[in-house]
């Protein structure tokens, strides 16, 4: 098969970018999906914005006829254990969703097919190569176990937060944190608290909950917390993790009338980036790109957004422009950092927990002093361990911070070479969090 752009992944942020592409001109798009048919998704809130993005893909219309739920805004006890309200009618000008995630993601795919991408689900991409004319030579397996060759011109990284194709090139993901969701999907009978079209939030000392409403006479009841504090309160245990839900205040009235889980799904919800999200002829988009996290409800609207995008880069570098795909990256980069300082906004107005980790993790707690002075000493065991580090900067940012180590100086100096250095539009908090980072694994002194 021979296509113009090959897109891996038929979540939201593929289709959408064929969507985006075919509204522009007449591509041949493949879309190449590994499941065989639509999975249980989380991700169900739609806050209004994602209208216009949804307007501006032309499938507006067709959405409004699917019939997902209204959302009015969010219920949060959030700085505080009274609940406020945030009425999406009022702060952003109309109402948003509560989605059937995988019918949501399945009407999105139909509509790319309806506009001419084909689509194939039961399709994996395991493996890429360069043919000698430049092009992608993408492997594809096949639901019944067959390989066959794909070449493409331009490869799209749609494959969510596992960005396989961008690792493929060698960019790698820099996470942020460890956030999990554990989610448990209830039927809504009996429960008075469940007329509500609002999202439940409620923030806790260890981390906060959501319930929303599903289709289908559902409601599901999430738990976000770190990795590590869900080991050491064993909150992945159903019966724990009914216990922390019955002891918050708002939330656990809507157990009343609904037995206990007896399962609960653990998703990943870490916010992290590409340290390179295009290349020579390829680009990712949506979770591949960049991972939000679920607090801001944005997901799907940054998929959405990423995927036009996209579809302007790739018509920009067909119209010539040779740097399209770097200043690709730059935007992407740019809008994560913006998102960055936003997530610290939000968690910094909870402030009934000061000495919890999850809370002082995402509030700009600091603990390195500006005079505090700083040393690296190269050594074959410090190499290995900065090799391992994945968090908060790329390696490449890291290894500029020891070096900057390597004369001994106080922290504040580190953190202004290392923005002069840079030429990026980094805050310095964001410097100084990876070097508290180096500091806590022992790969550069703090004394
Ligand atoms: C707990 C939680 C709650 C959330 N709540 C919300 C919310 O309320 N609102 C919101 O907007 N967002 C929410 N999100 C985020 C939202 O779900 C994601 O941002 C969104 O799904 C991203 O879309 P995507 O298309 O980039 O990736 P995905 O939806 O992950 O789609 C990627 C697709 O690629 C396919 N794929 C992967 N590898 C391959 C391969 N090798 N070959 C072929 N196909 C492949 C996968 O099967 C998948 O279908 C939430 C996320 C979590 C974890």
């Amino acid at each position: 098969m021979e296509l113009d752009i090959a897109i891996i992944g038929g979540g939201p942020a593929g289709a959408a970018t064929a969507l985006a592409l075919l509204n522009q001109g007449n591509w041949r798009i493949g879309i190449f999906e590994k499941s065989t048919q639509p999975v249980f998704r989380v991700g169900e809130s739609l806050p209004p914005s994602n209208q216009f993005l949804l307007a501006q893909l032309g499938v507006l219309d067709s959405f409004k006829q699917e019939g997902h739920l209204p959302s009015l805004g969010n219920a949060s006890a959030w700085g505080e254990k009274t609940l406020a309200f945030n009425d999406f009618w009022t702060s952003m000008g109309g109402q948003g969703w509560h989605l059937d995630r995988s019918r949501f993601d399945t009407w999105l795919l139909g509509e790319a097919a309806k506009r001419g991408a084909i689509v194939m689900r039961g399709r994996q991409v395991v493996g890429c190569a360069r043919t000698p004319n430049g092009d992608w030579n993408l492997r594809v397996k096949h639901q019944e176990g067959n390989v066959t060759q794909v070449n493409a011109s331009i490869v799209v990284d749609a494959s969510g937060s596992r960005s396989i194709f961008a690792h493929w090139q060698g960019s790698r993901s820099i996470r942020m944190d460890s956030l999990l969701g554990l989610a448990a999907v209830f039927p809504v009978d009996g429960s008075e608290a469940l007329t509500t079209h609002y999202t439940l939030i409620e923030a806790v000392e260890f981390g906060w909950w959501y319930a929303a409403r599903l289709p289908k006479n559902q409601v599901i009841i999430t738990l976000m917390c770190d990795r590590d504090l869900v080991h050491q309160y064993g909150l992945s245990r159903p019966k724990n993790w009914t216990t922390a839900l019955q002891q918050t205040d708002h939330v656990q009235r809507l157990l009343k009338g609904i037995t206990n889980p007896t399962k609960l799904q653990v998703f990943p919800a870490f916010s992290q980036y590409l340290d390179q999200t295009s290349g020579e002829n390829w680009l990712a988009v949506g979770d591949a790109a960049c991972k939000f996290d679920p607090l801001s409800s944005s997901g799907i609207y940054r998929a959405l957004d990423s995927a036009i995008q996209a579809a302007d880069t790739i018509k920009k570098f067909q119209d010539g422009q040779d740097n399209a795909f770097s200043s690709y990256h730059l935007q992407t980069e740019l809008q994560f950092e913006s998102y960055l300082e936003q997530r610290r906004q939000y968690y910094s107005q909870e402030i009934r927990w000061p000495l919890s980790p999850f809370w002082q993790r995402r509030q700009g707690y600091l603990t390195l002093s500006p005079k505090t002075i700083l040393s690296f000493q190269s050594s074959s065991q410090v190499t290995t361990r900065l090799k391992r580090l994945d968090k908060y900067f790329s390696s490449k940012d890291l290894y500029l911070l020891c070096q900057l180590c390597q004369i001994s100086k106080p922290a504040s100096e580190v953190v202004r070479e290392f923005l002069r250095q840079t030429h990026r539009k980094l805050s310095a908090y964001r410097t100084i969090e990876a070097l508290q980072y180096l500091s806590d694994k022992q790969v550069i002194h703090a004394a």
